[in-house]
């Protein structure tokens, strides 16, 4: 598993969902430098218990808004940024939903 939680990026996970691989064919300069890493999915994703409760809810954008909520970066962005950023890993969590095997593991 990974050594944090592959949604925030910041807790520890406690628990993995299999999802097929995809890439997101577009995803703002915003979301890539916020996240750190390319937007796109390779094998399992590792969850923390905070936003495995917005997955198994199917909350996708409540969880990007929290995901955000916890950036420091994302606070110096404008509200208009911000909202481009929410958006676009709102749409990559529901590439990782569309794209998710049966789980969790
Ligand atoms: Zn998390």
């Amino acid at each position: 598993m990974s050594q944090v939680c592959d949604f925030c990026c910041i807790a520890q996970p406690v628990v993995t969902y299999a999802c097929e691989d995809f890439k997101m064919e577009e995803s703002s300069i915003e979301s890539q430098r916020l996240y750190g890493k390319d937007l796109g999915s390779r094998g399992y994703w590792a969850a923390c218990s905070q936003c495995a409760g917005f997955i198994d809810a199917g909350a996708y954008e409540a969880l990007a808004k929290y995901v955000l909520s916890l950036n420091f970066h994302a606070k110096e962005l404008g509200p208009e940024r911000l909202r481009q950023a929410t958006e676009s890993l709102h749409r990559h969590f529901r590439e990782f939903h569309r794209h998710r095997k049966p789980g969790p593991f």
